[in-house]
């Protein structure tokens, strides 16, 4: 049996392995790409079908080719991102195989580097680097497991006639929950939508995407939470042509049924927890913070950009909002599915090297891993609140190809006797 050996292994061919193979190639380090499915299969067959990027076309991009086909303030179809990524990867002629998995990484006990076994093989590298994701394996709370209604998790849902007849319940309020309750109650359903604590900044201030607000800002580089604070959910939507700020007020005078965090089940009825306008509070206090911060910033640097009072105006609460619903009877509302936009988690069974701390997380450095060799990228704060995003992988794979390479040179090295 022959074993091919390569210097680099990336595994998995999203953006974060097409970026990737753009640097180590642009570092000449021989290396090859393994994809179990397609490259960008994620942005095909793994989301809805009306998604768009939540980012315009002149910003979720990477700096080496423009979506030429569309306007830079506009939102890209999912399709026509995976299509970009593809036209990418033949831009330098990227060594990606597709249809191949990945089963299994272990250290090389009998010499340097790594076996890995695939689906098609055994593959030799010095050097192996991750890009299987941020979003791998779907979250569903088991809370509701011996429910006897249809319940799928986000990444499972794909459009409002795929669920039977009748009203939804959507848990889980950040940007994939909000799309979806709201495409399902534009669709003509009737939806109540468990909202937890969110940010949501503005769609656009003062003629300027919240993409840009968040680049000028810094808040795209800020490299970790503030000690103290926790991660939540941020709400943005690129539908209806960008057109809208997430707004819960305004969603609910829609015609969107607000309800706090889901709290349990029981035989057909779901209890929520008191707290939706604390909820709803904290991301309006978030959205104002922003919109004062780019005054600042509006003001410190000058800018004629024009003034927007209007973006301050907080609509009236909701009768959800001034009677909160903290109990449910599934059957009574007609309530016939369940869908859970209530996130992923990883999935680094395949492997088997001790790169991960006591949590069973990936110990790294800016991706690159306590286990000499292994890498990580397209993690969510990989190295920043940008890592997981298609610009911002980007760059997180400049400086681990640049690690790659300098390790390269050392091992490269000859002494005097050797020359
Ligand atoms: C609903 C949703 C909307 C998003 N919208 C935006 C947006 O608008 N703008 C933005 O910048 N970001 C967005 N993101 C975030 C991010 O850009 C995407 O999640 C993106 O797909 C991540 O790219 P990736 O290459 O890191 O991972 P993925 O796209 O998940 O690619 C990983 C690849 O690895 C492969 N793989 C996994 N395991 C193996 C294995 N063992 N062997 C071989 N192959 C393997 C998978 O098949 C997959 O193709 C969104 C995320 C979600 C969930």
């Amino acid at each position: 049996m022959t074993i091919e050996k390569i210097d680099t292994l990336v595994i998995g061919a999203g953006q974060a392995g097409v970026a990737m193979s753009e640097h180590l190639s642009k570092q000449d380090v021989p290396h090859l790409v393994l994809e179990r499915n397609r490259i960008a299969e994620q942005w095909r067959t793994g989301r809805w079908d009306s998604l768009v990027a939540n980012g315009p076309a002149w910003h979720d991009r990477f700096p080496g080719l423009e979506f030429e086909e569309h306007d830079p303030d506009s939102f890209v179809p999912k399709e026509k991102i995976a299509d970009y990524l593809v036209d990418y990867a033949k831009k330098f002629d990227a060594p990606i195989r597709t249809g191949i998995e990945v089963k299994n990484v272990e250290r090389n006990t009998n010499g340097q580097g790594f076996i890995i076994e695939t689906s098609q093989g055994t593959i030799e590298a010095k050097r192996v680097v991750s890009a299987t994701g941020p979003f791998q394996v779907p979250v569903i709370p088991p809370i509701a497991k011996n429910e006897k209604i249809t319940q799928i998790h986000s990444a499972d849902y794909r459009n409002p006639e795929q669920l039977e007849d009748g009203a939804v319940l959507v848990v889980g309020a950040g940007s994939s929950g909000v799309q979806i309750a709201d495409e399902l109650q534009r669709s003509g359903r009737k939806v109540f939508l468990s909202t937890g604590p969110h940010d949501r900044p503005p769609r656009s201030y003062r003629n300027r995407d919240f993409c840009w607000w968040l680049g000028v800002l810094g808040e795209w580089d800020r490299e970790s939470l503030e000690p103290g604070t926790e991660h939540v959910t941020i709400a943005v939507t690129g539908a209806h042509g960008g057109n809208g700020t997430v707004d819960f007020r305004a969603l609910a005078h829609q015609g969107i049924t607000l309800l706090g965090m889901t709290k349990e089940f029981n035989n057909g009825k779901v209890t929520f927890q008191k707290d939706l306008n604390t909820n709803v509070e904290r991301g309006n206090k978030n959205y104002m913070d922003f919109l004062d911060s780019a005054d600042a910033y509006i003001e410190r640097n000058g800018l004629d950009l024009p003034e927007e009072p209007t973006a301050r105006d907080v609509l009236s609460d909701p009768e959800c909002m001034t009677n909160p619903i903290l109990e449910l009877d599934l059957a009574k509302e007609g309530i016939t599915s369940i869908v859970w936009a209530t996130g992923f988690a990883l999935d680094y069974s395949w492997l088997n090297v001790d790169a991960f701390d006591e949590n069973g997380k990936p110990a790294h450095q800016r991706g690159v891993s306590t286990e000499p060799g292994v890498y990580f990228v397209g993690q969510a704060w990989l190295s920043r609140r940008g890592s997981a995003f298609i610009w911002g992988v980007w760059h997180d794979a400049k400086h681990i190809a640049g690690h790659i390479s300098t390790q390269r040179t050392y091992s490269a090295y000859q002494d005097a006797s050797q020359r």
